[in-house]
C-alpha cells in the first residue's frame, strides 16, 4: 500500500492567509483590486409580496441591506446608482478605484420577467470599469430562463448567482420563516453550475437551536455541491424586525465573539480550499444594529480568526476530504 503524498498547500496559503478570502480571489481573477458596488433594482420578494408570505424572513429589514441605496432607489437608474457608488469610492480611494462588480443586492433579483431583468443587468455591465455581476436571490426563484440569460452574459464577463440559504436544516429555515427548503437550493446550484456560473451561498452560523454538528453538516453539504463561494453571517438583530421583538423578549441568545470564532473556524476547516470566503460575519449599519455589538469590529474578529487558526495549526480545508 502506497502512502499518498501530502496535498500541495493552496496558493492563498503561501500568501499567509488562513482562508480563501474574496479579495484575494478577485485580485487573482482580475489582476487588480476590484470593488463591489451595490445596486437596487427595485424588485420585490415572494416572501414579502404575498406570493409566499407577507411578513418576510424573521431578520429581514430591506433598509439595512444598503440604506443609502434603498431609500430613494425608486426612480434612480442603475447607471446613476453605480455613478454615485463610484464617486463615493473615488472620494475614499482616489483614482485607484477603477474596476468594479455590480452587486444586485436588496430583495430577490431574479424575481421578475426576464425582459425587465436582463436590461438592468446589461445596463450595469455597460458602465466603464465594470468587470462582473453578482445577482443576489432566493434559491426558489431561479428560473432556467434567468439562468440562461445570466449564462449568456457570462460568455464575456464574470457572473455570480448568490443564493440566500442560511441553513440546510428545515427547523432553522422554519424558524427564520424563509418559506423554502434545502432541496430547491440543491436544484438551483446544479442548474447554475451546469451553465458555468459562479455560485455563492449566504449562510448563517450560530442560529438558536442549531447544534455544532448541524452547522458543520451545512459546510459538508456546501463542499458536496461544490458551491464556489460562501458568505457567512452571524445571526444579528436589526431594529424593527420580527427578530428584534423576539430578542427584546429574551427568547434566544446569540453566541459571543469567542463562541462564534470557534464555530467559524470549524466550519472553514470543513470547506474545500478552493471555496471563496466572501465574508466572515454580518455587517448591518450601526444605526440599525441591536446586537451583537462585536460584529461591528471586523478587524478584531479577523485577528481572532487568524489567531485561532494559528493556535490550531490548521487552515480552510484542513478537515475536508476530496470525494473519491
Ligand atoms: S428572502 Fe430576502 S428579501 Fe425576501 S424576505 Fe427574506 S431576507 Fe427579505
Amino acid at each position: 500500500m502506497h502512502a499518498h503524498p501530502p496535498p500541495q498547500p493552496p496558493e492563498w496559503a503561501s500568501q499567509g492567509l488562513h482562508f480563501h478570502a474574496l479579495s484575494h480571489f478577485l485580485r487573482r481573477r482580475f489582476g487588480r483590486r476590484v470593488w463591489k458596488i451595490s445596486v437596487d433594482a427595485g424588485l420585490s420578494c415572494p416572501n414579502l409580496d404575498g406570493t409566499l408570505a407577507t411578513e418576510g424572513c424573521i431578520f429581514c429589514d430591506m433598509r439595512s441591506f444598503s440604506p443609502s441605496r434603498r431609500q430613494g432607489a425608486a426612480g434612480r437608474s442603475i447607471t446613476k446608482q453605480i455613478a454615485e457608488g463610484v464617486s463615493h469610492l473615488g472620494r475614499r480611494h482616489g483614482d485607484s478605484a477603477d474596476t468594479f462588480i455590480a452587486y444586485f443586492q436588496p430583495a430577490t433579483n431574479t424575481y421578475g420577467p426576464i425582459d425587465r431583468l436582463l436590461p438592468l443587468w446589461r445596463e450595469s455591465l455597460a458602465y466603464s470599469g465594470m468587470v462582473g455581476l453578482i445577482v443576489g436571490t432566493r434559491p426558489d426563484c431561479v428560473s432556467d430562463q434567468a439562468l440562461d440569460a445570466l449564462a449568456g452574459l457570462a460568455t464575456d464577463t464574470w457572473v455570480s448567482v448568490e443564493l440566500g440559504l442560511q441553513s440546510i436544516h428545515q427547523h432553522s429555515l422554519d424558524w427564520l420563516r424563509r418559506a423554502h427548503d434545502f432541496s430547491c437550493f440543491e436544484d438551483a446550484v446544479v442548474r447554475a453550475r451546469s451553465r458555468g456560473l459562479h455560485v455563492g451561498a449566504h449562510l448563517m452560523l450560530g442560529l438558536p437551536g442549531e447544534t455544532r454538528d448541524e452547522m458543520l453538516e451545512t459546510a459538508k453539504q456546501m463542499a458536496r455541491l461544490q458551491v464556489d463561494s460562501v458568505k457567512l453571517h452571524n445571526l444579528y438583530v436589526v431594529r424593527d424586525t420580527p427578530l428584534a421583538a423576539l430578542w427584546e423578549r429574551g427568547d434566544f441568545r446569540l453566541p459571543d465573539r469567542d463562541e462564534y470564532v470557534q464555530i467559524l473556524v470549524d466550519f472553514l476547516e470543513y470547506l474545500p480550499p478552493e471555496c471563496v470566503i466572501d465574508r466572515i460575519a454580518g455587517d448591518a449599519p450601526p444605526q440599525f444594529l441591536l446586537a451583537p455589538e462585536w460584529c461591528q469590529h471586523k478587524a478584531a474578529l479577523r485577528r481572532s480568526v487568524d489567531q485561532e487558526f494559528r493556535r490550531r495549526g490548521t487552515r480552510q480545508g484542513s478537515r475536508w476530504h476530496p470525494p473519491h
